[in-house]
């Protein structure tokens, strides 16, 4: 999606204004050329610009613009409902229930691949699973009140959307505890891409409250038979992190 806004000046547009954007096209392979129009409508949900409808055509009567408009319509309501369905409302990342269903099909798809052919797991067919535990998040509630305890849940949400990858999966798992799906990356890169992320969170400062660490356990994804086997190692590294010190990932 960020490519195409970089690339479309009309889709920057509507990406800034949040407003539809009408503009002038022409389809230059045609014979001859058609002058027409082009209208930008952006699609958004709570989560704030999740896409672009582009309609282009010789002529866009109103009565065009107005089916496109009750279409458009519908499919907010669709995807209102499936965000509803698959997200946790607080933060907006992906909640428990989804988290089950994704790790699932992960693991079927590693079961799928051809076994025993002395071959390495191809990069792309890599996964690796953290568990992220904000670090002594009772105080946080203790001396600042449950609401500044939901903002700083918030906060952290938003630093893992602004670290991680568009094709990496965040959830939030519990309370103040998180979860990330990383794609096509092996254990030393999953922990040097947590490492990151750990050290931008202890630099950020959350206004009244100050900064937070979290702790973080991390595993590779390698053909453990059950999502709960999966989730239960990397609990053990999560373990080892607090009873050492926290803020780290292990
Ligand atoms: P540790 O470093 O060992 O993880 O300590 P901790 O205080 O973070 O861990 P603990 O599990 O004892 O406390 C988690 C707290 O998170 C307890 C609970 O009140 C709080 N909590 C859970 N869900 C929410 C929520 O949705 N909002 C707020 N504000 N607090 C929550
Ligand atoms: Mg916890
Ligand atoms: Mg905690």
């Amino acid at each position: 999606a960020a490519r195409s806004i970089q690339e479309d000046p009309d889709l920057l547009q509507c990406f800034t204004t949040k407003e539809q954007v009408v503009a002038k096209w022409e389809n230059r392979e045609s014979n001859p050329i058609i002058h027409g129009v082009k209208v930008v409508y952006p699609i958004s949900t709570a989560r704030g610009l999740v896409g672009f409808l582009v309609v282009k055509g010789s002529d866009l009567a109103q009565r065009d613009r107005d089916m496109v408009q009750g279409f458009l319509r519908i499919y907010h309501n669709y995807l209102q409902l499936i965000d509803a369905n698959e997200r946790d409302v607080l933060t907006g990342l992906l909640n428990r229930k989804t988290f089950i269903d994704r790790m699932m099909a992960i693991l079927a798809a590693q079961r799928a691949l051809p076994r025993d052919t002395g071959a390495e797991v191809p990069m792309s067919q890599r996964c690796c699973l953290a568990i992220l535990d904000i670090d002594h998040f009772k105080r946080v509630n203790d001396n600042f009140g449950h609401l500044q305890g939901d903002e700083v849940l918030i906060r952290f949400a938003r630093q893992m959307t602004q670290t991680f990858r568009e094709v990496d999966q965040l959830f939030r798992y519990g309370g103040e505890e998180f979860v990330v799906l990383l794609k096509g990356v092996d254990l030393e890169t999953g922990l040097t891409v947590l490492e990151r992320f750990r050290k931008n969170l202890e630099t950020m400062s959350i206004p009244q409250v100050g900064h937070v660490t979290a702790s973080i356990g991390v595993v590779e994804i390698v053909n453990q038979e059950l999502p709960t086997t999966v989730v239960e190692q990397a609990d053990k590294a999560l373990y080892y992190a607090k009873e050492h010190g926290r803020n780290q990932v292990i």
